[in-house]
């Protein structure tokens, strides 16, 4: 066994498919209890009785946006309550609403930033005031190479993606030394619902550029997060690591 997560309880935002399904079902195949949200009730139940089931850990499924103030502050207190503690959040929701600037609307601008940043904000903010309560606590940002380089058509996930990352940096150097490490992950094209829609021509064009030469899996990004909140990473913190075959090197 690579990781042992058992006693541990995490919560993942976002996990009711894609990237934070599979953050999820790693980390409960390692034995640690999970917090589930997603917005959509009825998928992120299913998913919580599927790897309750398969792997025999706690999961909690809590659905609620995570762009709203209140709906957060009682995932956290249910969280709580159910476990009484959270080692581990993985602030994973994210969407895009790609458009070029011209024809961004507000609404495109703030809908992005809201589910994309705030909801980071508001989560981290009630969620570390448990960790320094705990004395420990990991929290991993899933920001994304397009906040690292921006993207054509995509300036309102690009700024809410970079922030992320200077969020996570921040809060890296207010908490860390209270044994709360905060770091991000930055992951390349990866085969989800959220890529499923690009054209086959920016697909080639992803490849092509990708040392790789193959798209991420989900399993690649929920790889880095386990690490991240492993015994292995325990002086690592307001970093951003990336998850990009290769797209991307800085
Ligand atoms: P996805 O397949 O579209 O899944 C998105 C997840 O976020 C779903 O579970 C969705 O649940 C949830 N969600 C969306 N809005 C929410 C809200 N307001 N409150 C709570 N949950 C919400 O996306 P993905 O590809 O797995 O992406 C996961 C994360 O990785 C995102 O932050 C994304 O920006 C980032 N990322 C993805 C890629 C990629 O290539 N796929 C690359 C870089 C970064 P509902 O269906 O219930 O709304």
């Amino acid at each position: 066994m690579i990781f042992n997560f058992k006693s541990r309880v995490a919560l993942v935002t976002g996990a009711s498919r894609g990237i934070g399904y599979e953050i999820a079902r790693q980390f409960a195949s390692y034995g640690c209890s999970l917090i589930l949200n997603a917005k959509n009730a009825e998928a992120l139940a299913k998913v919580a009785y599927s790897i309750e089931k398969e792997y025999g850990v706690g999961v909690l499924a809590l659905a609620g946006d995570v762009s709203r103030g209140e709906d957060v502050k009682s995932i956290v207190a249910e969280g709580l309550g159910k476990f009484q503690k959270i080692d581990f959040l993985i602030n994973n929701a994210g969407i895009t609403r790609d458009t070029l600037l011209m024809r961004m609307k507000e609404e495109d601008w703030d809908k992005v930033i809201d589910v994309n940043l705030k909801s980071v904000f508001f989560m981290t903010k009630e969620v570390v005031r448990h960790m320094l309560k705990n004395g420990a606590g990991r929290i991993v940002n899933i920001s994304s190479i397009i906040g690292q380089v921006g993207g054509a058509g995509q300036a309102n996930y690009a700024a809410s993606k970079a922030a992320v990352i200077a969020f996570t940096k921040s809060v890296a150097q207010e908490y860390s030394s209270k044994n709360v490490l905060v770091n991000a992950v930055c992951p390349g094209f990866i085969e989800t619902d959220m890529t499923n829609v690009l054209s086959d021509e920016r697909k080639a064009l992803v490849l092509e550029h990708t040392p790789q030469k193959r798209m991420g899996q989900a399993r690649d990004v929920a790889g880095a997060v386990l690490f991240l909140c492993s015994d292995l990473a325990s002086y690592i913190t307001g970093q951003s690591i990336s998850v990009n075959g290769g797209l991307y090197m800085h």
